[in-house]
């Protein structure tokens, strides 16, 4: 690979934003920390409202999960909504099901209602057979949906290579709710959003600290203070201590993604030509998508380490071999936050205190519709509607171990891919 690693959703944002540092001090109804999709559908929501909201932010928007992933809007999380029933009980997880069944179209309303240039692609999603195993798990992924009313079908081999351009898989999901963007470009856009509705948000402002104190919450930053009623700490997986509040340590998957030059007709007319967003079903899952000026965007899991960089470059010739000797202009990668159960949590921090976590590689519509649930259950003081029960605690056990062993087995499968 040539060239330094940097990230094409930084290079390709067509959405500008920048907001100064907090300087002072200052109350407000709702403090925000975090400029990802929770905390900005959040001081979206809040403002549309009439709230006075302030958005904090350590670096800048979209510096986290949401400036950094492979731009899926899904409709659902990793776990097939039986499993999402079994693990939160049958009335409760239906209700998630659901919710997160309709996500992808609050997703793209909001990217219409305020034009939002992120290069918004609505072909729905590819969920790819790797092996036949795969199939047979997709199969049962769709009867499970289809129960639901969910619009998704089953594709064959040949369906498959005529809409990739590969023969490789076995089958694929496909899901017409769902669709792509450019991840970075809608962060920002929900931020412009956001000011444009009257929240204040503040960019280079980590919070270091955030305390109770008469009645209120106690938010501080190198440069000043707030002082809120509310507050929602939407931090994921790129949480940085806030003492004396304390969320749980989280496991974290780290996810790699590389972006070719974009490619001409001649070389790619036929690589994802409707536009559809790929991941497969392996354990160790890869993605595949284009974007609007027509480069291949390959992930997999694992950092940045040379394993990870060297096993994509060989995927994507194998996947498409006249790919092969094509300029990699683009690497990156980003964390990603994942619970034991592969679900989301909103836990109560203290009176009229948030935080929301987890969505386990899932966050782009859970995250914009997480954000705005929990907006209005703050304003309202109404938890009736929030997406998931609120739980009081949360801990995830042995999360450094486990960081460690999603990063080592990334690792082992993409080495011994080179040997086969
Ligand atoms: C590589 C990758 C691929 C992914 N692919 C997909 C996908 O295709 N589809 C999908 O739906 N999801 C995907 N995800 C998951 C999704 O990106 C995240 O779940 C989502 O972005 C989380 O949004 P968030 O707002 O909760 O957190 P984040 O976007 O991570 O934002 C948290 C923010 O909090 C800030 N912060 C932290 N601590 C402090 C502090 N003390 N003070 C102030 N600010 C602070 C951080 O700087 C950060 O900007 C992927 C994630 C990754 C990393």
């Amino acid at each position: 690979m040539s060239g330094p690693l940097t990230s094409l959703w930084q290079a390709s944002a067509a959405e500008n934003f920048a907001a100064p540092a907090l300087q002072g001090e200052r109350s407000v109804d709702l403090a925000i920390v975090g400029g990802g999709y929770t905390g900005l559908s959040a001081a979206l929501e809040a403002a549309g409202q009439g709230a006075d909201v302030t958005l904090l932010e350590a670096e800048t928007v979209g510096h986290g999960g949401s400036g950094r992933n492979v731009g899926l809007v899904n409709a659902g999380l990793w776990l097939p909504p039986d499993a999402v029933c079994k693990t939160l009980g049958q009335a409760a997880g239906e209700h998630l099901n659901t919710v997160l069944a309709g996500a992808p179209e609050v997703v793209f309303d909001l990217i219409a209602q305020h034009g939002i240039a992120c290069e918004p692609v609505r072909n729905g999603t590819l969920h790819l057979a790797h092996a036949p195993k795969g199939l047979s798990q997709l199969r049962a992924r769709m009867g499970q949906m289809q129960a639901r009313g969910a619009p998704v079908r089953l594709l064959d081999a040949k369906e498959v290579t005529t809409r990739t351009g590969t023969d490789r898989f076995h089958g694929a999901l496909h899901d017409s709710r769902a669709g792509t963007i450019q991840p970075l470009a809608y962060a920002r856009g929900l931020a412009r959003a956001a000011a444009g509705q009257g929240a204040r948000l503040h960019e280079q402002t980590p919070v270091t600290a955030a305390t109770r104190h008469g009645g209120y919450w106690v938010v501080h930053t190198p440069g000043g203070k707030l002082r809120a009623k509310h507050l929602l700490m939407a931090t994921n997986a790129y949480h940085s201590p806030t003492p004396p509040t304390r969320l749980p340590e989280m496991p974290v998957v780290q996810f790699y993604q590389l972006a070719t030059e974009p490619l001409g007709d001649n070389l790619a007319r036929d690589i994802l030509a409707g536009g559809e967003g790929c991941w497969d079903t392996g354990l160790v899952m890869t993605s595949l998508r284009r974007d609007a000026a027509g480069r291949i965007i390959l992930g997999g899991m694992g950092g940045a380490a040379t394993a990870h960089a060297d096993w994509a470059e060989r995927k994507l010739t194998q996947l498409f071999p006249r790919l092969r000797g094509t300029e990699i202009s683009h690497a990156w990668a980003g964390r990603i936050a994942m619970t034991g159960d592969h679900l989301p949590r909103i836990q109560r921090i203290g009176q009229g205190g948030y935080a929301i976590y987890g969505y386990s590689g899932r966050g782009i519509a859970p995250g914009t519709v997480f954000g705005r649930a929990v907006a209005q259950a703050l304003l309202t003081g109404e938890e009736d509607g929030l997406p998931v029960p609120v739980v009081e605690a949360h801990r995830e056990p042995f999360a450094g171990l486990r960081t460690l062993y999603y990063e080592t087995g990334a690792k082992l499968v993409h080495v011994m891919a080179a040997r086969i």
